[in-house]
């Protein structure tokens, strides 16, 4: 269920849409958690009447009779969890981050192409750790260490780089969990010293409780945006693309480092001139900021056959390409196999965006294009 939030116009004058679960789990395990209880209260506080206590650790009854009900019922559920310690590793995510660090996992909205599909299993219920100080305590046992941002001459002003939206967008649930802010507060006071950066990226707008943090501008925000057309035809549950912008002007006025995510970028007809309007937008947005710190990522859109499976079960009539035949396979290092576009069409979209940013975003750091 998404509803407009009770707390008040967003940075476009309009309210933000929040998530609402409808059914909250709490395992028992989880509930011993200071950090659990604060999410119960906030859930209370959002209108949520289903919150159930669990009498184990085990999430079960998540299936329903059909595989739409299944997820229907999957992604108006948060389930609050303890991270096992194999979870809470921080484990290395170039090119984005020297690590990954996760507060949640799931997300409560339907991107036709979500790139979490081929990577979570099961039915997509939204989970969050209970066990908050246990899952940022990685952040201090890594400090200073790391080969993507960590001691390298190109990101090294980065300091080592904590990423946490590899498998969630923590803006999304944050009016629900809190887990982003007290990330952001606790790294901005020093706890973990004064070399690390947080990154995340989101598609949502609801930024208003985070501008007022003391963030010492160790955090850094992208914003995932696209063609008005591609968001339109595939993003769903997610902020319309002028929240977005508005709330990357926002973030940036109230003095955190920001930046642009661009995926998954796609050559529909007639590209050049969607993507050129989102330049031209994303330069409007942050037009006058002082110190801007804005980066860009640029990510075209690839699947694997695992991922196309689970998306045609969520998505049956979707109408994004994932056709085989009109891709290139690329192999990774484990011999997995994803699709991307082909050389041409990869080579002649990564000329174009570096021409046509340094021309209309002359202010943005491009730091890659995959
Ligand atoms: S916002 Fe991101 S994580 Fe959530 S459904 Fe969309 S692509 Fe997936």
């Amino acid at each position: 269920m998404v509803v407009p939030s009770p707390a008040g116009p967003g940075p476009t004058g309009r309210r933000p849409r929040r998530w609402v679960p409808k059914r909250v789990l709490v395992t028992r395990a989880a509930a011993e958690h200071p950090h659990a209880q604060e999410i119960i209260r906030r859930c209370t506080e959002a209108g949520v009447a289903d919150i159930e206590l669990l009498p184990g650790d085990r999430l079960t009854g998540l299936r329903r009779e059909t595989e739409r009900e299944t997820y229907a019922a999957a992604k108006s559920t948060l389930a609050v969890v303890v991270a096992p310690p194999s979870t809470r590793k921080p484990q290395p995510i170039p090119p984005s981050a020297d690590w990954r660090i996760d507060l949640a996992r799931g997300c409560p909205a339907h991107c036709q192409y979500c790139y979490l599909a081929g990577s979570l299993s099961g039915p997509p219920i939204t989970r969050v750790y209970a066990n908050l100080d246990e899952v940022l305590d990685g952040i201090g046992s890594h400090a200073g260490q790391g080969t993507v941002t960590s001691n390298t001459v190109e990101r090294g002003h980065e300091g080592t780089t904590f990423e946490l939206s590899c498998y969630t967008d923590p803006l999304g649930i944050e009016h629900v969990t809190g887990s982003l802010s007290e990330a952001i507060r606790r790294v901005g006071a020093g706890a973990y010293g004064s070399g690390v950066q947080l990154r995340f990226t989101t598609k949502f707008d609801d930024v208003e409780t985070l501008l007022g943090l003391d963030h010492q501008r160790r955090t850094r925000v992208r914003f995932s945006v696209n063609a008005e057309e591609v968001a339109r035809r595939f993003d769903g549950g997610t902020a319309p693309m002028p929240a977005r912008l508005a709330a990357l002007r926002s973030m940036a006025q109230a003095g955190y480092r920001v930046g642009l995510t661009i995926a998954p970028v796609m050559p529909l007809p007639g590209w050049q001139v969607g993507y050129g309007g989102l330049l031209d937008a994303v330069a409007a947005a942050v037009a006058g900021v002082p110190d801007l710190d804005l980066t860009a990522e640029i990510i075209t859109h690839r699947f694997t056959p695992s991922s196309k499976e689970v998306l045609l079960g969520w998505y049956p009539q979707t109408r994004l390409e994932m056709d085989e035949d009109a891709r290139s396979q690329k192999r990774s290092k484990f011999g997995g196999v994803k699709y991307v576009y082909p050389k041409a069409v990869m080579a002649q979209m990564r000329a174009w965006f570096h021409a046509e940013l340094d021309a209309r975003l002359p202010q943005a750091r491009l730091l890659y294009w995959t």
